[in-house]
């Protein structure tokens, strides 16, 4: 199949930058791209007409939990006393003997909601360092069905997080989580890498720096290696985390990880904002250069650390000091273009710079950052050889008036909401907004059970037997119906 793109303005891809090209034209042939330019003349089976609208890369999004915005919403809890078990590690640190494994057709749905939010929103690769556990086979169907890439293989720690009856949180030895899990991982990519045409992918995914012991991030390492395969890890992502490595390992959080090797070119830290120097930490600063140093790629989720009233410090330091940046949304909306703004507007504000953090920036930590991280050339750009991942948004919106600059105009003003068609692999996945492959009605109608069945039974998981609206009160009052 081919298909040709005619009209609008192209981000092409000059060979070391993108670069824009107005009432350009774009051939798609197979799933790879054939040409990039203004010609079009080229035969093809369907013509997408993009006057007006910008067709750019697929993005890359380095952080999709494939699970349901259960967790989110439990982000906002004001309850101090659950300062260290609930606002930071939204993830779960529950009751050890309340611990009950979601139902599998929850999973499922979980992990169908997310991927398909993250595609429709113009994310055509995503990384998922880890959602609901189990039926793995049904995963990979679910990402054939939906038709995005995916990165991912399930999580392992070797150590778990409880909280206790008394509200404190702790930290357990977990033998038969770690390397068992790893094991997991390993038949996991083993099995599965390269299904669906290529779009799943495999990857390691040790959960946390702080609940993975060094031999078992060395372990990694190695295996990595063999099976030719990037890591991912959350590291810096609260201070709850740093505190904790500090104490058991006698370092910062970024000289621990680079003692036991696995910072590297095709390694992802997710988050990586608390470390020595950030104003939040009362420690000395020096490990920027480790990062730079080692080539690790930052896996950088601005909302979602906005949301919790902290900010990276700074998009345009890390960049200065030769950090890479790929981002990630963490969080609903699991929209990649507004996280581009949260990217651009938070570091102009944490340097108190207008003029810092340009769109140009983060468009590219969205695009060829994220393939880096992942080892890509083919990816999070538009030339022949590509494959063929393409978002076509529409910029005739009364909210961006006339346009001038598109890739301003969309860090700016931007929306996931505004992409109409996305390409993967050379197939339309989301046509006129819409999924050509299932019915995103029913898939919603099924994920409000899901979600409705969890904080329903919240209480059941939490270490005072708090039910939602105990733990977060509703914005205003709601009146009881008859
Ligand atoms: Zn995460």
């Amino acid at each position: 199949m081919r298909i040709r793109i005619d009209g609008g303005v192209v981000v092409g891809w000059s060979g070391t930058s993108h670069e824009l090209i107005p009432d350009g034209s774009l051939l798609v042939e197979g799933n790879s791209i054939k040409a990039v330019g203004t010609d079009k003349s080229q035969a093809a089976d369907k013509v997408i007409d993009a006057s007006g609208k910008i067709v750019c890369p697929g993005f890359i999004n380095l952080h999709v939990h494939s699970q349901l915005n259960i967790g989110d919403y439990l982000l906002a809890d004001v309850t101090k006393k659950d300062y260290l078990a609930a606002n930071w590690f939204v993830f779960g640190a529950p009751l050890k003997e309340k611990i009950e494994a979601p139902p599998a057709p929850a999973v499922a749905i979980g992990r169908k909601y997310a991927l398909y939010s993250a595609l429709k929103n113009g994310s055509t690769t995503v990384l998922d360092p880890g959602g609901g556990p189990g039926a793995l086979d049904d995963y990979v169907a679910i990402v054939g069905q939906l038709g995005g890439r995916v990165y991912f293989s399930p999580p392992y720690r070797s150590h778990d997080i409880f909280t206790d009856a008394q509200g404190h949180h702790y930290y357990e030895e977990r033998p038969d989580r770690g390397r068992p899990g790893l094991k997991s991982a390993v038949e996991f990519i083993k099995k599965h890498q390269g299904a669906h045409n290529g779009r799943v992918q495999g990857i390691l995914n040790p959960a946390q720096a702080e609940t993975c012991e060094p031999s078992l991030l060395k372990e990694t390492v190695a295996v990595a290696k063999e099976l030719d395969v990037p890591i991912h890890i959350h590291a810096g992502g609260n201070l709850r985390e740093f505190l904790q490595v500090l104490d058991t390992h006698g370092k910062p959080v970024v000289e621990y990880l680079a003692e036991t090797g696995i910072l590297g070119p095709r390694t992802t830290l997710g988050h990586m904002v608390f470390m020595g120097g950030h104003s939040r930490v009362d420690y000395p600063a020096g490990e920027m250069r480790l990062l730079a140093e080692t080539g690790v790629t930052v896996g950088h989720c601005p909302h979602k650390c906005a949301k919790m009233a902290f900010a990276m410090e700074s998009f345009d330091r890390y960049l200065e000091a030769g950090v890479k940046i790929g981002l990630g949304t963490d969080t609903y909306p699991m929209d990649i273009v507004s996280e581009m703004r949260y990217a651009s507007l938070i570091s102009r504000m944490v340097d108190k710079n207008a003029s810092g953090a340009r769109p140009a920036a983060v468009f590219n930590a969205a695009t060829i950052g994220g393939a880096d991280a992942l080892g890509r050339k083919d990816l999070g750009r538009l030339c022949a050889g590509a494959k063929a991942d393409i978002v076509i948004i529409n910029l005739r919106h009364t909210r961006y008036g006339p346009v001038r600059d598109p890739i301003n105009a969309l860090v700016e003003y931007g929306s996931g909401a505004d992409i109409e068609t996305v390409i993967v692999d050379g197939e339309i996945v989301i046509d006129n907004g819409r999924s050509t492959h299932i019915d995103e009605a029913e898939l919603f109608a099924q994920a409000e059970v899901g979600a409705k069945r969890a904080w329903d039974n919240w209480a059941g998981r939490d270490w005072n037997s708090r039910s939602v609206e105990q733990i977060i009160p509703p914005a205003f009052p709601t009146r009881k119906l008859p």
